[in-house]
């Protein structure tokens, strides 16, 4: 699809088919501003309402700047992102004092100002003050992506950098502000990431996501989950040529196969310092039970954790009990060749084959 025939189209399509909402009928920046920062995380039925409270209070950018922050924190009441009201305020006052009360027209100098962004910087540059920039939210990532058939990651920056040119690239010079609003109106009235409307849509003969029936998996957005660092510190305790092991039994990774006596700790510590912690003199045999040795530190990742083991050897007197803490009743006393047949992860393996265990 040329790219002007869908800038002419879906203006033609806003023009017929837009939400009559208050800040589209003004150029007035302040306005236009002020109703971008209330319907940041907010839905348009839940911000009408504030918008039209700040606006009966603060109708100027200046009466906002001269209000005390109380009083703008009580009417933002209800809306939650406290800081979005606190930049809202502090941003007032910018634009008295640094521009005299009028909000500058160009992209560079809106993102310079508090809790304006890329997104909010556009939007005013280009409702308010006609400057080709494009906006680039989720809506324009849907829309672009779907039409123009764009499977690159919108999580990624190498995707967003391609997005934010494209919606460049088709913005047209004459009246942008209004291309801008049909793209955000049309990606949130018609081209809905859940069931698009299609079969009433004006792109249907050109749209690469419905002629190859791909709506569902446009845009791609690639999950990055989080990696967890834990901290394990295993004891491998030793009674005669045995050495004690037990199931591992939680609802965790490597349920099933066996481990040693483990204390887990969410940050490095020294091994000596959890040995005491977990064998004071009165719990342990008294006197008798001591460090034989601490084992290196042992990386072992896995796909959203990172474990760091170390492996603390301890000799357990013969004719002792157990140790009362051991949490599980699958702790046996195993022999090399036992301890040879059993599951394990690939860290305890690592580890008995480096120390000549296995
Ligand atoms: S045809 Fe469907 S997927 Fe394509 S732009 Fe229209 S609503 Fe969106």
């Amino acid at each position: 699809m040329k790219k002007a025939y869908f800038s002419k189209i879906i203006v033609e399509w806003y023009q017929a088919a837009h939400r009559d909402l208050p800040w589209r009928n003004t150029q007035d920046p302040y306005k236009i501003w002020l109703s971008e920062i209330i319907l940041q995380q907010t839905r348009v039925l839940q911000g009408l309402p504030y918008y039209q409270k700040f606006i009966q209070n603060y109708p100027t950018v200046t009466s906002l700047a001269e209000a005390k922050e109380q009083e703008v924190l009580r009417l933002w009441q209800g809306l939650g992102y406290y800081t979005r009201a606190r930049n809202l305020h502090k941003c007032a006052r910018e634009v008295v004092n640094f521009f005299k009360g009028k909000f500058p027209p160009t992209f560079e100098e809106l993102r310079t100002l508090p809790g304006i962004g890329a997104y909010t910087a556009a939007a005013i540059a280009s409702f308010a003050f006609r400057q080709p920039v494009a906006v680039v939210d989720g809506n324009v990532y849907r829309v672009l992506s779907r039409v123009f058939g764009i499977d690159k990651d919108i999580a990624s920056p190498a995707g967003k950098k391609f997005f934010s040119e494209l919606a460049n690239k088709l913005i047209p010079i004459q009246d942008p502000g209004t291309y801008n609003q049909a793209v955000m109106e049309f990606g949130a009235m018609h081209c809905l990431p859940k069931n698009p409307k299609c079969e009433t849509c004006i792109f249907r003969s050109n749209c690469f996501a419905y002629q190859h029936e791909q709506q569902d998996s446009l845009p791609v957005k690639i999950k990055r989950q989080k990696i967890t660092k834990r901290y394990f510190y295993y004891f491998l305790i030793r009674r005669g040529t045995k050495i004690l092991m037990m199931r591992r039994t939680k609802k965790d990774i490597w349920n099933g196969l066996f481990d040693f006596l483990l204390h887990e700790e969410g940050r490095p510590v020294d091994p000596a310092k959890i040995f005491k912690k977990l064998f004071p003199p009165k719990r342990g045999p008294k006197g008798l039970l001591q460090i034989n040795k601490i084992s290196k530190s042992y990386r072992h990742v896995l796909s959203h954790q990172v474990i760091h083991a170390h492996f603390i050897e301890v000799d357990w007197p013969s004719g002792k009990d157990l140790p009362a803490l051991l949490p599980s009743s699958t702790a046996k006393w195993f022999s090399s060749k036992q301890i040879e047949n059993v599951p394990k992860s690939v860290l305890i393996s690592r580890f008995l084959e480096d120390s000549g265990i296995l």
